[in-house]
Formats: C-alpha cells, structure tokens, sequence
C-alpha cells in the first residue's frame, strides 16, 4: 500500500451488542442485539472516513452465541478471498463479544495473509450511556489502516488494548474491561495511533498449517466442566453424542477425580481423545503431570482454555489422528 492512498477496509457485519440497540440510554443489560446494520454503525462514527476508504457486508445479524463451525467456515472462506484481492488492505469483522475469541481464533490459525484482520466487538449497545462501540471500531479501523498490524495474526481491539486472538479470551459478563490475555495486550491504540510492545510466539496465519488447506467440515469436540461431585455419567453421554474429543476442563493444573479416570479411560478406549485442560482460565496443564498421560493416551491443553482449545483441536483432527501429533499441535500453536 502507498502511503499517498488511504487505505481499503472491508468491514463485515455479523451482529451483537455493537449493532444493538436499547430502549433508553440506561440499558446496558437489557436491550435488543444484533439489529443494526453494519453500514449505519459506520455513518454513525465519521472519523472513520478520514482514516480508510470503507466497504462493508452484511455477512450475518446473530448473537456469536449461535456461531458452530459453519459460520466460522464461511467468515474463513469470506475473508480469505477479500485479502487475495490487491485492491483490499484490511478485513475488520464486526462480532457479538460472546464467542469473539473463538472466532478471531479461528481465523488466526486458518488465514493465509499478512494483512491485518482486526474482530472488534462492544459491551454496550450504541444506545447507552458510554457506549464502547463507537472506539472500539474506530480503533479497529486504525489498526486494520495501519502497516505496523501487518504479519501478526488476527487482532482483537477493545478498551484502547490490541489483543493477539491466540491469548485472547473474553472474561467479564458487563466490564468495558471485558477482554484479557493471560500475557497481557500486545499493545494499545491511543488516540487514532497503535503502539505494539510485544508479538505472538506461536504460529499463526501464514505459518499455520492449516492457513494453506481447504477445510469445508469440521469434527465435533466437546467440553465437560469438572466441578465438585462431578458425575461420570457427563463423560458417558457425551462420548454417545458422537465427539471425536471430549476437553475436560478439570479442576486446578489438570486434576481428575478417582472416579471419572474410568470414564474417561473408557471413552479413550471407544476411540475418544481426552484432552486434560484446567477451569481456571489461566496457566500450564502439563503432560504426564496430574495423571499418566502416556499411559492412558491421553493429551494435556499446555496453556489454553478449554473452549479455545476445542477450536486448535478440531482443526487438529482434520489432519492427525495420532496421539503424539495432536500433542505436538497444543504446544506449537
Ligand atoms: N448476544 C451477544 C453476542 O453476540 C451479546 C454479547 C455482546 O455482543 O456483547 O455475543
């Protein structure tokens, strides 16, 4: 891009708070979502037409509370073909801040561009007092403007603060606060200016594997939730719901209690991957560490929550379906 051009943003609409609207400035909780077209948020906010030159798509209107992988299959395919295009800079998705992380994920291990894509979302509706919809886009469009965005996989903006889609994880239910990376922001966008302090170790878009791959289905993972008194029967019911892989998000560092090791075992023996990850939402779950993994065939999350690890995992499964190959995926992405 010539820095004599403004440059070519595409902003797909797909819902949420951020095109929502309430019936008084005091609804912060109660309000309607995912009603607003894209284009009309964007008239609403004229800075952004100093920055970029805009095109939008309507691509969905839906709480991200509804996304399953055929939305995130066809917001892959959709924006994989806006960056082939010279003419396009940059893809900013505007999203329900619910299963953002999920999706920016998503797209972080499956694009195959250096060009920026930045998922913004907002916590409250463009109707309320203090709405954080209005910066949050402009500040998105800064970065998906910027040069400096380039080659550092899928940004998530929000709250002045440049998230990397791999850390990212939405951890407040009301908070402007809402967005944080066990690692902290890459960095911030200030009055119309980024600035990043650090870049995503792990791979990502150009060097993921699946960046290059046509990928049109995706296996079913599911979570179970450990909690005190926790009943085996929620292993046995959802190995016979048909999962390749059950992610237990156990208690603590990976801990399982005696009696579900024999469930999940068992589901291990009809073919099910078990995925040790932890509740707590931060930190190591180490292989062979709080069980044997090796002894029963089982894998260990390394750092990522559970519900973003299902996202790495189903892509894993479209690839391998050998123990040590899905083990190595979790500690290279
Ligand atoms: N239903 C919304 C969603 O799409 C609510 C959350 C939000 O956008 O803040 O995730």
């Amino acid at each position: 891009m010539s820095s004599s051009r403004k440059p070519n943003i595409v902003v797909l609409g797909t819902g949420g708070t951020i095109a929502g609207h309430g019936a008084s400035t005091v609804n912060t909780a109660a309000y309607a979502c995912s009603v607003r077209p894209i284009e009309q948020i964007l008239i609403e906010i004229p800075a952004i037409a100093l920055i970029a030159n805009v095109k939008t798509e309507q691509v969905l209107q839906m709480g991200s509370e509804n996304f399953g992988s055929a939305q995130l299959l066809m917001l892959r395919k959709r924006i994989a073909a806006l960056l082939q295009d010279d003419e396009v800079d940059g893809v900013v998705v505007t999203h329900g801040t619910d299963t953002l992380d999920e999706t920016a994920y998503f797209l972080h291990l499956t694009l195959n561009s250096v060009k920026p894509v930045v998922i913004v979302g907002a916590m409250r509706p463009p109707t309320a007092l203090s709405a954080d919809g209005p910066l949050n886009l402009y500040n998105a469009m800064v970065l998906a403007a910027s040069p400096e965005s380039q080659a550092k996989g899928i940004l998530v903006v929000a709250n002045d603060e440049i998230h990397s889609a791999r850390d990212v994880v939405k951890s407040s239910t009301f908070k402007l606060e809402a967005f944080a990376s066990p690692y902290g922001p890459l960095g911030y966008v200030v009055e119309g200016r980024p600035s990043f302090y650090r870049l995503p170790a792990r791979r990502h878009t150009v060097n993921s594997i699946w960046s290059g791959s046509e990928i049109h289905q995706l296996p079913e993972v599911g979570i179970v939730y450990a909690h005190g008194g926790v009943s085996p029967a929620a292993i046995a019911a959802m190995a016979r719901s048909g999962v390749s892989a059950i992610i237990y998000a156990a208690t603590g560092s990976g801990n399982v209690a005696a009696d579900m090791v024999d469930a999940l075992r068992q589901a291990r023996a009809e073919g099910i991957h078990i995925v040790r990850a932890s509740r707590t939402g931060s930190g190591i779950v180490m292989r062979n560490g709080a069980q044997p993994d090796d002894r029963y065939d089982w894998l260990a999350v390394d750092d990522q929550v559970p519900h973003k690890a299902r996202i790495l995992l189903m892509l894993a499964l479209t690839r391998y379906t050998a123990t040590r190959e899905l083990q190595d995926v979790f500690q290279a992405y």
